[in-house]
């Protein structure tokens, strides 16, 4: 238990689930703070997504998780809530995963027999399930630091704030000849977990000219599987999420037009 945030809503709703012990992280302060490398930012297992959006430094490197922390609940909820526990508890409506996966994040895995660091995006593997072992906490999550010369994060729910996400999309553009691709695309609520968008990724890299938001459906159903569920249908998350692509996109990418 961290904020409690997520394990709270559930708690009379499912009181059977509830028939374990809680381990209350709450005051050990080693997970608690962030911390710089020269390569890297440390999130603690506590940083709160109010942390991160008292912090001038993180605003000015990875903007997108101010932009996600800010969406997320109310101020009640970014004080409280956890980046780590909105890893742990897998909904694919998450909105603090998206921004992670956007920049590359590993989570740092750890039990008495050690720690293990796992790509984000090998962290899932399936509706709320991971590679996590039940004697596992987060204990950190690592950023590797690099220049974006484009990023965005994006939120359609059916109010402006205190809603659940029915699409989302999280996009950086890295600078600079590195990374063979430069364009990471991650989608949140259309499918079992929020995704990583290799195909999407790969259109835009190809340089083929993007002339309508439905030029992205191709390369959209090659990643994802829209759902259909009490928040919307697999259609409309389908359609607005190509919408919401290109929208971002145009004018940014020179094939996006
Ligand atoms: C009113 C309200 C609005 C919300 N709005 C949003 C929103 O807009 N966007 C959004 O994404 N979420 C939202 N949430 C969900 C929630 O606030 C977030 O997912 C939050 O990040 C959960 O963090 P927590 O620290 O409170 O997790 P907790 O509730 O403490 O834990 C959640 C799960 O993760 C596990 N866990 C926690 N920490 C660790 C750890 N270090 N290692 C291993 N397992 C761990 C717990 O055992 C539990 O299973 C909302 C919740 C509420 C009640």
């Amino acid at each position: 238990m961290a904020g409690a945030t997520d394990l709270l809503v559930h708690w009379p709703i499912r009181p059977e689930a509830q028939d374990k012990t809680y381990l209350d992280l709450s005051a050990i302060s080693e997970l608690r703070p962030f911390r710089w490398t020269d390569v890297s930012l440390h999130i603690g297992a506590l940083t709160t997504y109010w942390d991160i959006l008292r912090d001038p430094q993180t605003r000015a490197e990875f903007p997108l998780l101010h932009e996600a922390a800010r969406q997320v609940g109310a101020i009640q909820i970014q004080s409280r809530g956890t980046w780590a526990g909105n890893i742990a508890n897998g909904s694919p409506a998450a909105d603090g995963v998206p921004v992670l996966l956007a920049y590359d994040a590993s989570v740092v895995l750890t039990s008495m027999a050690g720690s293990r660091e796992i790509p984000l995006r090998e962290y899932y593997t399936g509706y709320r399930n991971s590679v996590r072992r039940s004697d596992e906490l987060i204990t950190s999550i690592i950023l590797p630091r690099r220049r974006y010369d484009f990023s965005v994060f994006h939120k359609v729910g059916a109010r402006r704030a205190q809603a659940i996400t029915k699409v989302g999309i999280a996009v950086t553009r890295e600078a600079g000849a590195r990374a063979a691709n430069p364009w990471r695309v991650v989608a949140s609520s259309v499918a079992a977990t929020v995704r990583r968008c290799p195909a999407i990724e790969a259109f835009l890299a190809s340089g083929a000219l993007v002339r309508v938001p439905s030029d992205f459906f191709a390369s959209i159903d090659a990643d994802i599987r829209p759902i259909d569920d009490i928040r919307s249908t697999a259609s409309y998350r389908r359609t607005v999420l190509a919408r919401l692509l290109y929208h971002s996109l145009r004018g940014v990418s020179a094939t996006v037009v």
